[in-house]
């Protein structure tokens, strides 16, 4: 998540978490509320290009800030961290050992835009140029304009995001795929039987499913977590494994993508919380029950590609728990728009904490949660209902007990 976080975030996945936390903690069910940034995104590695910091650096004050402004709302997480950890790295290369091993990552060639001037591939956000449908500004592989996605050799004038010129051209680059295609069947079965999704978007996560293919996992950047060479290229050895070992200069300047190693988070940080001791494996193997809470753009994420994930990397040492539930938010509105921190339309939270206080904007977002359909934030209903039903109902209900 990139700057201070808006009321749109907090009720697309924090605050639905944290109610059921909550609700936990009151009827005494042992649980944890892990959170926290995905930092490995091109954003910040350009950013800390831009002003030649290290992205560490970077991450670090942005994480913070994050942090900061959901416990000015009095959220109570069980640890807040980010992905950029030694216990995510280990947690991230013990997952991608187990999943290079059993075939469910193979190699294909990508053409890719290429900076003759910085000598480098650009991936994702590298790239900028004028929409080939609308005309508007296309980054890296969507229109920020019509939000279609676009091929970077369509756009048109490309502009390097770190030199600000022209001179890109298309050149093949090997990269790691994840096969999304080998747990379909166990998938369906999952999301007709066990019910982890709600009903409104069992279709959509059913046709996603039929869809899938595989995904691109590597990137050419230098922010990120390195690909476990060595280890991977030993184990084929000692096992004898019928899978072809990882070229090593190959893969030296490559990480992995944002999207990998952001699910495997959520055990990371409980590798964290708990300082690696044996005790996170209860949270995530088969006893367990694990409840997510996320807005819908990030549904294929936790009903494709994580599931699998969890299927593939599970071993003698672990078996995975899928999701026992997800929630699936859709938007909460801004005065009938979309929030959008580029274009500065809604309130974010350290404004909003300095106007009233935080349990008006956890009861009125609570009350307004867009579980099945959108819902629209209006300051008129917001002061209506904090003063109607919070401070009149509520408030004496409270007064007279
Ligand atoms: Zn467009
Ligand atoms: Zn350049």
């Amino acid at each position: 998540m990139h700057g201070v976080p808006h009321l749109g975030n907090f009720a697309g996945s924090v605050l639905p978490a944290e109610l059921y936390h909550r609700y936990l903690d009151l009827v005494g069910k042992e649980n944890e509320f892990v959170c926290g940034g995905d930092v490995h995104g091109t954003p910040l590695e350009l950013e800390a290009m831009e002003r030649d910091k290290d992205p560490r650096e970077i991450k670090d004050k942005q994480n913070k800030k994050v942090k900061e402004a959901y416990e000015s709302l009095n959220v109570d997480f069980s640890i807040f961290s980010d992905t950029h950890s030694d216990y995510n790295r280990k947690q991230t290369h013990d997952m991608f050992e187990e999943l290079y091993c059993t075939g469910l990552i193979h190699e294909k060639t990508q053409n890719m835009a290429y900076c003759i001037n910085d000598e480098r591939f650009l991936p994702d956000r590298y790239v900028e140029g004028e929409c080939p449908h609308c005309g508007g500004l296309a980054r890296g592989d969507q229109c920020d304009d019509c939000g279609k996605l676009v091929q970077p050799s369509e756009i048109k004038n490309l502009e390097c995001q770190i030199c600000g010129e022209n001179n890109i051209e298309f050149r093949d680059t090997d990269h790691l795929f994840l096969d999304l295609t080998a747990y379909k069947d166990e998938l369906k079965d999952w999301v007709e039987n066990e019910e982890p999704v709600p009903e409104n978007m069992k279709e959509q996560v059913l046709h996603d499913i039929d869809e899938a293919e595989d995904r691109s996992i590597t990137r050419d950047q230098n922010w990120g977590f390195e690909i476990p060479v060595e280890r991977v290229n030993q184990r084929i050895e000692e096992e004898n494994l019928e899978v072809d070992k990882l070229d090593a200069e190959k893969y030296d300047n490559k990480v992995l993508y944002v999207w990998f190693d952001a699910p495997i988070g959520y055990i990371g940080f409980t590798r964290e919380l708990y300082d690696d001791k044996d005790k996170w494996k209860k949270h995530w193997n088969q006893d367990a029950e694990t409840v997510y809470s996320i807005g819908k753009d990030n549904t294929i994420f936790h009903t494709v590609i994580w599931p699998t994930m969890l299927l593939g990397a599970s071993n003698e040492d672990i078996e995975y728990s899928l999701p026992s539930y997800e929630f699936i938010q859709q938007y909460l509105m801004w005065e009938e728009g979309a929030f959008s921190k580029s274009r500065n339309r809604g309130v974010f939270i350290d404004e909003a904490v300095k106007h009233y206080p935080a349990d008006y904007w956890r009861f009125y977002i609570a009350k307004m949660l867009p579980t099945n359909h959108d819902t629209n934030f209006s300051w008129k209903d917001f002061e209506s209902e904090v003063n109607n039903v919070l401070n009149d109902t509520v408030g004496n209900f409270v007064n007279r007990t």
